[in-house]
């Protein structure tokens, strides 16, 4: 096998933090249509850098390939256009943004984001490459681009509407696959006093809290501070304010304007103190990661195989990206866990991927009425156990496998 190098730094990638072993695409849902074909699975192998420990894997799938059919809708979730719809307001106030302002958001999904900023009279333009997906956007009236986000393209936008005065990069640097061509394309479109602020889930979260299942194909790259930095650095570009949020389970908003401009806040001093104090830094945190993995692996089936041997019935919440990696790392099949549901329509009545568990929507659940509910996407545990309070109704308990496993 022909050696791997890191994205950031170019070091070759040569420690293994954990082998989740063989799976397919997490998007890749497969239709009624393909449930007779096979699918491809692929090594799910998480690298950590030995020189600038950036946390990575190595890319299998072209951006074309997973973006031809997306099938995730930001506006899905509730909990998240409430967290868009105030980060929106809080931008506006800080930055001071109007009618004279230009916001671009690159990976725009459906406008979920940027229909608050139109709603405030502020001119954005969307940049998404999902085509499946910008068409609901721009049939909402959000000017969008499908479009790769990249040097290149960047000049173009820039061209055709200005410098951006605010560029949101939300959730989106763990999808790049040349990171360097993309924070270059950042300075490029940014206006000399603009601001970039970008999210992402922190690598703290899936280190400490055991988030395995946030790793998947089309995630490249998970971030610390200390490992994201050099690589704005080097595009002149620097962290001065950051914001702790609680989503994906654990998420930092880096706000960042070229360097020289404005230094960095208190918060940003503590986090780099937060991320030295909890092991970051150094290279054995990583190493003993693997073992932590492997016993939610092991409580999860023993779970499993306890409620069949007692003959209780076993039903999902979810399906997004994170479960299938879990559930294919685990083995689990439809035999253990009967079927799932979900809200986002163009999951229902589909496959996931690997497993092959069906997706329903949410009114199987009602109608089934298993005994045991396994949310899958556990960030928004919550909001689940609170649009599905009928199944307390019929003694049906809510089950959570990571970090580690509960049921309630
Ligand atoms: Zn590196």
């Amino acid at each position: 096998m022909s050696p791997l190098f890191c994205r950031s730094c170019d070091a070759p990638l040569e420690t293994v933090l954990v082998d989740l072993g063989l799976s397919p695409l997490s998007n890749s849902y497969v239709t009624p249509e393909l449930a007779k074909e096979g699918e491809m699975f692929l090594p799910l192998r998480v690298y950590v850098c030995d020189a600038c420990l950036l946390v990575q894997l190595q890319a299998f799938e072209t951006r074309e390939h997973i973006f031809l059919n997306y099938a995730y809708l930001s506006s899905f979730s509730e909990s998240w256009l409430a967290h868009a719809a105030a980060y929106v307001e809080a931008a506006t106030q800080r930055l001071g943004l109007g009618a004279g302002s230009l916001v671009v958001e690159v990976a725009s999904n459906d406008g979920y984001l940027l229909q608050y900023f139109v709603a405030r009279g502020v001119p954005v333009v969307g940049v998404e490459p999902a085509a499946n997906v910008a068409a609901i956007a721009i049939e909402r009236g959000i000017r969008s681009e499908i479009l790769f986000f990249g040097e290149g393209t960047a000049r173009e936008l820039r061209a055709r509407f200005g410098a951006a005065d605010l560029i949101v990069a939300n959730n989106v640097l763990a999808h790049v696959p040349d990171l360097h061509d993309f924070v270059a394309g950042l300075t490029a479109l940014l206006a000399d006093d603009g601001w970039v602020s970008a999210e992402f889930p922190h690598v703290l979260h899936l280190i400490e809290e055991t988030q395995f299942d946030t790793i998947y194909h089309e995630h490249f790259c998970y971030y610390s501070l200390h490992a994201i930095e050099p690589v704005f650095a080097r595009h002149g570009l620097a962290v001065v304010d950051v914001e702790r949020l609680s989503t994906h389970g654990g998420s930092l908003r880096l706000w960042l304007r070229r360097a020289g401009r404005g230094s960095p806040s208190a918060a940003v001093a503590t986090l780099r103190q937060e991320e030295r104090r909890a092991g970051l830094l150094e290279r054995k945190t990583y190493l003993a990661y693997a073992p932590k993995v492997h016993a939610v692996k092991r409580d999860l089936l023993e779970f499993l195989i306890q409620a069949a041997r007692e003959g209780k019935r076993v039903a999902a919440y979810g399906a997004p990206a994170k479960g299938n990696t879990l559930l294919n790392y685990c083995g689990i099949r439809a035999d253990m866990l009967a079927f799932t549901v979900d809200r986002n329509p163009l999951k229902q009545g589909s496959l996931l991927p690997g497993t092959r568990i069906p997706v329903f929507a949410p009114e199987r659940l009602l109608a089934e009425r298993p005994d045991y509910v396994l949310i899958l996407p556990w960030n928004i545990k919550d909001e689940i156990v609170a649009q599905m309070h009928d199944v307390r109704t019929w003694g049906g308990r809510f089950v959570i496998a990571i970090p580690q496993l509960s049921v309630e």
